[in-house]
């Protein structure tokens, strides 16, 4: 927790991760963001981060803490590629209609496989904290929180522990060489690597439709110290896991900032009951605001928010929908 690089302004008013267009625009920027800086990087020297921003545009989702600053690895998703996953969720649709007739919806289990990035002293998760992890994630997805029943469980097939100091300390510049080695399984197996993210990135996940073009970077990071128990305060109680999950299942953020150049209300996240949402929200207020002109406050309870984990206690049945048509689509 010691790098506050020079663009980690924390203690904004304004809520985490607003797109970078909209930091460069901003009206009143706590720093002058030099106007070709596309990224604000985690550690301040990842390559990563920078270089090809565009190749990335429609590769992973991320949650960060509020206040942050930091931009999200590749968040949004270009319009080309969203629109040929709406076209192609449609179609599933339809025909995932006409197949369940009863409405029943059969359960789908979800192996995981747990990859432990270390330095032999940092982040050596223990089993035991893993586990705590995994029920957490499940309990998410059965809507024992409160919110709908995705039909969706996880169970715990195997932790891998790696000491390896680069890709433990700079997960988003060895990407590529620790998911390579690690990754198992197929387009249904769940991979969760935990790392040292930084002071300001939680997490961050891969979309199901990037499985066909780069199978092995499929698969969820988060930080390793936002697990049950964890010492990141606010967001210790593994909700991180389950927020990327989501994205992994095919869930864009409430706040409708994976769009490029569209205002929060406007861009949504193409799930009905899931009212607007202008910006992420920070923190855990009292009440939802209203922040677009469309019906219903701010989703502040939502997985796909960006509220403390204490606030996050629901997906909508919209959602559920969703990513049970992207399994059906891309995680078969
Ligand atoms: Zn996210």
């Amino acid at each position: 927790m010691k790098r506050a690089g020079k663009y980690a302004v924390l203690g904004l008013a304004a809520a985490a991760a607003v797109s970078v267009p909209r930091i460069a625009q901003a009206p009143e920027p706590v720093v002058a963001l030099p106007p070709d800086r596309t990224e604000i990087c985690v550690t301040g020297q990842d390559p990563h981060a920078h270089a090809g921003h565009a190749d990335h545009a429609d590769h992973s989702q991320a949650r960060v803490r509020a206040g942050s600053r930091v931009a999200e690895p590749g968040s949004r998703v270009s319009p080309r590629v969203a629109e040929q996953v709406e076209r192609e969720l449609d179609r599933q649709e339809i025909t995932g209609r006409l197949l369940r007739g009863t409405g029943d919806r059969k359960r789908i289990h979800v192996p995981v496989h747990f990859h432990v990035l270390h330095d032999g002293r940092k982040g050596k998760i223990t089993k035991k904290a893993v586990n705590e992890q995994i029920k957490v994630l499940d309990a998410a997805y059965r809507g024992a929180a409160g919110g709908a029943d995705a039909g969706i469980n996880f169970y715990l097939k195997k932790i891998t522990w790696t000491k390896n100091k680069g890709w433990f300390k700079q997960p988003r510049r060895y990407e590529t060489a620790f998911k390579k080695k690690l990754r198992k399984g197929g387009d249904s197996t769940l991979n969760i690597y935990t790392a040292e993210l930084g002071t300001e990135l939680l997490g961050w996940a891969s979309m199901p439709w990037d499985y066909r073009k780069s199978p092995k970077q499929d698969g969820v990071v988060v930080h390793h110290a936002s697990l049950p128990g964890g010492k990141i305060k606010d967001y210790d109680l593994g909700y991180t896991a389950v927020h990327e999950v989501g994205h992994w299942l095919g869930l864009y953020h409430t706040f409708g900032r994976d769009y490029p150049e569209r205002d929060g209300c406007a861009a949504g996240d193409l799930v009905g009951d899931t009212p607007s949402q202008k910006e992420p929200t920070n923190g855990c207020p009292e009440n939802a605001p209203d922040s677009c002109p469309a019906w219903g406050r701010d989703p502040i309870h939502n997985f796909m928010d960006y509220g403390y984990d204490r606030c996050m206690t629901e997906f909508t049945e919209g959602q559920v929908e969703r990513m049970r048509n992207a399994w059906e689509r891309y995680r078969p």
